[in-house]
């Protein structure tokens, strides 16, 4: 890829309303965008292509959570503990950077695994400069991304704007699942405003404090995990780079569909390369070509808290490099079962089994006189225990050694563990989940980047025609003669039948062609004296230029 082309991708959608940085008239802010009138149309195709692939063949659903929680939602999904930048500061002028960040510039990668120690120490050895005053002395810590607020006028009410529009999904997971009738496995995705508060944002679209994303939460039972979709894109091809060539740095793909990165062990389940090939379909449909996507799959300590394997969805881009446009996880059942334990409400889907089947089970009941002895009546370990089943107390104390009941930890030693086998027609437990989570915003600046072409000196977007953000633009020759009542006739006709469709009458023709593709529009209609006569236009093709004549009843054929 051209490095150019970046720039002249954000000209381009600054001069004709694409998209632009926010708060200008007061200097802006990094990291917050405006979408303008061709962005707001573009990303709103974009969300109807995902919605194409992703939900409408599978029957997947979807909600729209509120995007504020309340603290406590963000501390059981771990995202209060983890969800942290490593932030350095430069001790001349006070100003902050990504550590990582500013360390790459520099030439020094790290990944992002590395120590606040060892970054800071890599700041200062390898005296990186501060960009703003060339400072050379730092000190790194952590930074909590997420944007906090309070809920009504209590300081003690703490909120945080979602970082993502996950949590919103497993909250409601219980209410979701039964609404679905209980069905097994099955999908809901939500649309909507993420907030990262990103340490200092400098790369437009791609680096954003505020953004769009497209989530999809797959919930399944981790011992029935066959996708039964697979050989349904077993066409699709994908360039993987998995965990081994990630580790040695080589950069040459797997060329694998999604049943043979599983087969292989790149993929660990079906559910993740499938919804990593719909990935690759998507952004296809988007007018991405395969041979500027890959797949690199997250090491360990560079993926999510709650992630069990990842890979980051690529797009090759000019300046930036590679991007990822998105990232799909294997959250395991991380979240729900941080949120069953938290909320002590139950995450776990019962099926009824064909035959029962005999289980061992392990039970815990407490040890009375022990417990009496060493915290005295202790009423409220009683009442604390006795609200959970023996096989729940038994459960809990094998995950975590001890119960917290107020201030008193009360180990395992105060428990009597018993095996026991039992014949069941049910079986429990708490799904596990793939989750595919797309940016909407770095997807417009990469598809707007692929898009890109020069002729000479002049631009043509060549949008699919499922995005682009017009379909036709209609033009009378000139204003006068009745051209133009004649083209606004065609331009309504068109507009009637559901098309989008741009007026412009303004400036010559070649002015008009020229703008036109400049935003992507598929095809330029003329009207002109012939028109007036036999009811014929004629039809320009935005990418080749070429011009029909043809009767105004077969537009929509062109
Ligand atoms: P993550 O949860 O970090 O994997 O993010 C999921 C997707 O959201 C990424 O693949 C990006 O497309 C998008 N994304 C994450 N952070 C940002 C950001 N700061 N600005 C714009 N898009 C972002």
């Amino acid at each position: 890829m051209d490095a150019n082309v970046t720039e002249k991708v954000i000209a381009l959608a600054k001069r004709r309303g694409f998209y632009w940085q926010a708060y200008e008239i007061y200097g802006g802010v990094g990291g917050f965008y405006t979408l303008g009138p061709l962005g707001t149309r573009l990303k709103d195709n974009i969300i109807r292509v995902w919605r194409k692939i992703f939900l409408e063949p599978y029957d997947f659903i979807e909600i729209e959570s509120p995007t504020i929680a309340p603290y406590i939602v963000f501390e059981a999904s771990g995202h209060v503990g983890s969800f942290k930048d490593a932030m350095a500061e430069c001790l001349k002028c006070g100003n902050k950077y990504r550590a990582d960040h500013l360390l790459e510039e520099n030439g020094v990668k790290v990944s992002e695994a590395t120590s606040l120690d060892v970054l800071e120490k890599l700041l200062n050895e390898k005296a990186v400069r501060c960009p703003d005053c060339s400072g050379t002395s730092w000190r790194v810590s952590s930074f909590l991304t997420m944007f906090q607020t309070n809920i009504g006028p209590y300081k003690e009410n703490v909120g945080f704007l979602r970082p993502e529009t996950a949590q919103g999904m497993f909250v409601e997971f219980r209410q979701l699942y039964e609404i679905n009738r209980a069905r097994m496995p099955f999908g809901v995705a939500q649309i909507g405003k993420a907030y990262r508060n990103e340490i200092s944002p400098r790369q437009g679209l791609i680096r954003l404090r505020e953004f769009s994303q497209m989530e999809l939460e797959l919930f399944f039972n981790p011992s029935d995990n066959k996708c039964p979709y697979l050989d349904d894109v077993k066409d699709i091809r994908m360039n993987i780079l998995d965990e081994e060539k990630v580790r040695k740095g080589d950069t040459v793909p797997h060329d694998v569909n999604a049943r043979e990165a599983v087969e292989r062990g790149f993929v660990k389940e079906e559910w993740l390369a499938f919804m990593m090939a719909l990935s690759q379909k998507f952004l296809c449909r988007l007018g991405i070509k395969p041979e500027f996507q890959r797949f690199k799959a997250k090491l360990e300590g560079e993926r999510a808290h709650y992630s069990a394997q990842t890979f980051d969805h690529e797009v090759l881009t000019g300046k930036f490099g590679w991007i990822e446009v998105a990232g799909h996880a294997y959250r395991q059942d991380y979240d729900l079962k941080s949120h069953a334990i938290k909320s002590k409400s139950s995450m776990e889907v019962v099926e009824e089994l064909d035959q029962p089947v005999k289980v061992r089970r392990r039970l815990a009941y407490v040890d009375p006189l022990k417990v009496k002895k060493d915290f005295g009546q202790a009423s409220e370990i009683f009442k604390h225990i006795s609200s959970l089943k023996p096989c729940e107390l038994a459960e809990l104390l094998d995950r975590e050694g001890k119960i917290d009941v107020n201030d008193m930890v009360v180990g395992k030693e105060y428990f009597i563990f018993k095996e026991v086998e039992e014949t069941v027609s049910t079986r429990k437990y708490i799904p596990h989940v793939i989750e595919p989570s797309f940016g909407i915003e770095r997807i417009i600046h990469a598809v707007l980047e692929h898009a890109f072409h020069e002729k000479g000196d002049r631009v043509i977007l060549s949008l699919n025609e499922e995005i682009a953000p017009y379909r036709y633009a209609v033009f009378p020759l000139v204003k006068r003669d009745g051209l133009d009542v004649k083209a606004k006739e065609i331009y309504s006709i068109l507009k009637f039948r559901g098309f989008t469709v741009l007026y412009d009458d303004d400036g010559s023709i070649g002015r008009r062609y020229a703008r036109a593709d400049e935003i992507g529009v598929c095809k330029a209609i003329t009207v002109d004296y012939q028109t007036l006569e036999d009811n014929t236009v004629t039809v320009r093709d935005r990418d080749s230029w070429l011009q029909k004549r043809i009767k105004i009843d077969e537009i929509e054929k062109n």
